[in-house]
């Protein structure tokens, strides 16, 4: 801790009234033996589990606009590490938060932690540590701590000659939103607020993560765009495969944008939607859906692993077409 500079008795963001008042949430967990105000956290991992730790830092300038809704920031700064342990299938547990901040303000920082908290309710999360400091430009560092049962993670490496290729939910919004946000797309009101949604409150998919245990055999978050991402899983694996784009999965918002290339455009190459893309072998097609029953997100079968090593994306007529993201030799 680092900030401010001279605590003082009475003032309300002393560096330890700060901690407890925004970053001090109650205890929720009984695998916290400590949680926030020591020089550690002390946790409990179970027998037979194995702990999955990813950490995401957003950088004002880079990340974030300045003027960015800092509620909304509490949230996106945990939703994309929770994505991180959902694309494992990782239950969420901890988690951890570093800020640098130019000056404590309460007008952020109660907004910042409301959504962050929020958010780590929800998914059963507690906040057990971090870092404060002042530093030049915002930014956040959230480090996000998971349990999956020994040898369930989901790896990148798994896929197979052979499995079929799906996705969450309807990639390409979050890239729509911010092409529209930039002035660099015409914008269209009837699906805004759905569209912010979805650039500023990603949902992580933690339940199809978990859903996924035991039947896929790779899998990946979008944060890079889904054909970028895919890239990662079918290199990784040693693999090529194809993606149809007449099977990518457009929401309302992107399908509005009709025929032509622009809605393959964002749903292959746009970036932050954190759906996952994940490898299953096409026979357990009937298990998965019994797994995404309920879930608040449904999955679409998008395309194949192959032995060539590349990502082609073919069209309704099974033509290859060339896109930003889409061919790739590995
Ligand atoms: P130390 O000097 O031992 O690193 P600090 O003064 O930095 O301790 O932090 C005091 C306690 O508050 C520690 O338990 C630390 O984990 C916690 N903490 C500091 N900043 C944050 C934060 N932004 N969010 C959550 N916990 C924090
Ligand atoms: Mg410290």
């Amino acid at each position: 801790m680092t900030l401010p500079g001279r605590p003082e008795v009475g003032d309300d963001l002393s560096e330890f009234s700060l901690i407890r008042r925004f970053f001090s949430p109650p205890a929720s967990r009984r695998d916290v033996v400590l949680g926030v105000g020591d020089d550690c956290a002390l946790l409990r991992v179970p027998e037979g589990r194995e702990l999955a730790v990813s950490i995401d830092t957003l950088v004002e300038g880079v990340h974030f606009l300045p003027a960015a809704d800092p509620e909304a920031l509490g949230h996106k700064a945990l939703a994309v590490s929770l994505s991180d342990l959902a694309a494992m299938a990782a239950d969420p547990a901890w988690a951890t938060l570093a800020l640098t901040l130019p000056q404590p303000d309460v007008t952020w920082l109660k907004p910042f932690s409301h959504g962050l908290q929020t958010l780590a309710e929800r998914f059963g999360v507690q906040l057990v540590g971090g870092d404060t400091t002042r530093g030049p430009v915002t930014t956040i560092t959230l480090q996000a701590h998971g349990l999956v049962p020994e040898g369930l993670g989901l790896l990148r490496s798994g896929a197979q000659l052979g499995d079929a290729i799906y996705v969450t939910g309807c990639p390409g919004d979050a890239a729509l939103a911010l092409a529209m946000r930039l002035g660099r797309f015409p914008t269209d009101d009837r699906w805004q607020p759905y569209l912010s949604q979805r650039l500023d409150r990603p949902e992580p998919r933690v339940a199809a993560g978990l859903a996924l245990r035991g039947i896929a055999t790779a899998c990946i978050d979008v944060s890079d765009g889904l054909a970028a991402d895919l890239g990662h899983i079918l290199r990784a694996s040693g693999v090529g495969g194809c993606i149809r784009i007449p099977d990518l999965p457009l929401s309302p918002a992107l399908a509005a944008l009709g025929e032509g290339p622009h809605a393959a455009r964002f749903a292959l190459a746009g970036g932050d939607d954190y759906e996952l893309c994940f490898t299953a072998p096409p026979a357990l097609e009937h298990v998965l859906e019994r797994a995404f029953a309920g879930l608040d997100c449904g999955f679409a079968r998008i395309g194949e692993v192959q032995a060539h090593r590349e990502l082609r994306c073919l069209d309704a007529d099974g033509r290859e077409v060339e896109t930003e993201q889409g061919y790739r030799h590995f």
